[in-house]
């Protein structure tokens, strides 16, 4: 009886930790991934944009789709249709391409659950999935502890106000006296 019991108590262990979820998800933290092409070559976000594939909401500059975690009450991703690789290919003349990614995601998440509290934000590389700019727009309450964490602006993900102050700031910065 104790036997069984014991090993009735191993096997719900082992399921809690499942260390094969953890290694997945920890994966995020490590900058040696690479899910950006398909087996084609082909950068994913960039297909969708074109094709079509998955967008929910497309204009001249900017396309949507409903992430495939279904770790939040909803959760968007907003891509620029041209290729940016990540937040630090961005310069000043880009910033009204972001207010417009910003606005987009504030549009689309009113639309689909209004008046409540949305988290907007972009994962810095190497914390990056995949190298196309994306922003995630995120309708909490986010289900997983792991997935608060990676999804929190305090931690991970740096919001749209701070990624302009960025770039913006750095812009704004004087150039270094080169020493002749
Ligand atoms: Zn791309
Ligand atoms: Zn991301």
């Amino acid at each position: 009886m104790y036997r069984y019991k014991w090993n009735e108590l191993l096997a719900v262990c082992s399921s809690m930790i499942r260390p094969k979820r953890i290694l997945e998800k920890l994966k995020i933290l490590s900058p040696s991934k690479n899910q950006t092409y398909d087996e084609n070559g082909i950068c994913i976000f960039c297909r969708y944009a074109q094709t079509g594939e998955r967008i929910i909401y497309e204009d001249e500059l900017v396309a949507a789709f409903v992430d495939r975690k279904t770790i939040a009450k909803d959760y968007l991703q907003i891509i620029p249709k041209r290729h940016i690789k990540n937040i630090y290919d961005l310069s000043p003349q880009d910033i009204p391409l972001l207010l417009h990614m910003w606005d987009t995601g504030q549009r689309l998440l009113q639309d689909r659950h209004p008046n409540q509290k949305y988290i907007f934000g972009f994962h810095v590389p190497p914390r990056n999935s995949i190298d196309h700019l994306h922003m995630h727009c995120i309708v909490p309450p986010i289900k997983s502890f792991f997935g608060k964490i990676v999804h929190s602006n305090y931690f991970w993900l740096m919001s749209p106000e701070d990624l302009l102050f960025k770039i913006q700031h750095e812009s704004t910065r004087k150039p270094r006296k080169i020493k002749i």
